[in-house]
């Protein structure tokens, strides 16, 4: 085995399947924010740091996949003594225990609902102290478009939908359940991001939009910290979260320094080792938030 050979051809297949997606993303959401855009102007390929949202585009699945494969490795070995090769194909192959006897759609639901449930905190623990400088980054998006899904720093990566997918993972859910949700987890996370008006009406309550997400995304004087959940806005609903204005669209997006704010991926990659203080102080502990005083709609 060649281990330099190896990771070009892994590089090259997830290149291989990054790039059509990518394609068809951008015909489908060019047609759609034609239409109906939550804040009309720019389009997505005139956006702001527009080469910086490409850069993370193409490079986090490839830090996913290697990391992904570390960590299910890592985990195997620690927790279930697992050590060579042959064993641990079979520990991973059609999931273990008793979760991986249920039916697939099941596995599927209990996927989707535990991995959003966890998301959801992890996101609220981002938002505080000492995690913010980390996932500021993904918020640092001025023009918040499908293209801005991607723009996460690595450590927020790890502690969020890479350690969820391996936890449940390591809990015995088949991977094969992620073979069907991972194109979706695209889709949903592109099309929440995406410049769209869509609030789905009472559905908005059921499915994450792009106008409950981009109200995530809108600065401190708009709001701020509301809508953490990715897939399921029922985790805002039963903590105090949720916040859907129905008499208007959020209009203005990113972080309040946004003017000392490095706009390219380096300087944003660095940025939380640089800095040691936080941008958007705590309203509070993370895990007990007031409640949302917005109209709910
Ligand atoms: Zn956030
Ligand atoms: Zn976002």
């Amino acid at each position: 085995m060649n281990l330099p050979v190896e990771i070009v051809e892994m590089l090259g297949q997830t290149l291989a399947k990054v790039v059509p997606v990518t394609i068809a993303l951008a015909l489908v959401f060019s047609v759609l924010a034609h239409f109906w855009a939550c804040n009309p102007g720019r389009p997505w390929w005139r956006k702001r740091e527009l080469v910086t949202d490409l850069c993370y585009w193409f490079l986090v699945p490839l830090f996913a996949r290697v990391f992904r494969i570390g960590l299910l490795v890592f985990g195997a070995a620690l927790l279930f003594g697992i050590r060579d090769a042959d064993a641990l194909i079979a520990f991973y192959d059609n999931g273990h225990g008793p979760l991986s006897r249920l039916p697939l759609w099941l596995q599927a639901v209990l996927f989707l609902v535990a991995a959003d449930f966890m998301m959801y905190w992890l996101h609220r623990m981002f938002h505080g102290g000492g995690f913010w400088k980390y996932h500021a980054i993904h918020h640092s998006s001025e023009d918040v478009d499908w293209i801005s899904a991607a723009r996460f720093h690595p450590v927020n990566l790890l502690l969020g939908t890479i350690g969820v997918d391996v936890a449940l993972l390591l809990a015995g859910i088949s991977p094969e359940v992620m073979l069907w949700l991972g194109p979706l987890n695209i889709f949903h996370s592109a099309f929440v991001h995406a410049n769209l008006n869509w609030a789905l009406g009472p559905f908005k309550y059921v499915l994450a939009t792009p106008v409950f997400h981009r109200w995530h995304h809108t600065c401190r004087e708009e709001g701020g910290d509301t809508n953490f959940a990715g897939t399921f806005p029922l985790w805002d609903i039963l903590f105090g979260t949720f916040r859907m204005p129905p008499d208007r669209l959020p209009a203005r997006y990113g972080v309040d320094d946004q003017a000392s704010f490095p706009g390219e991926i380096i300087g944003q990659l660095a940025y939380p080792f640089r800095k040691s203080g936080t941008l958007r102080p705590p309203e509070g502990r993370w895990w007990r938030k007031a409640r949302t005083d917005f109209p709910s709609g």
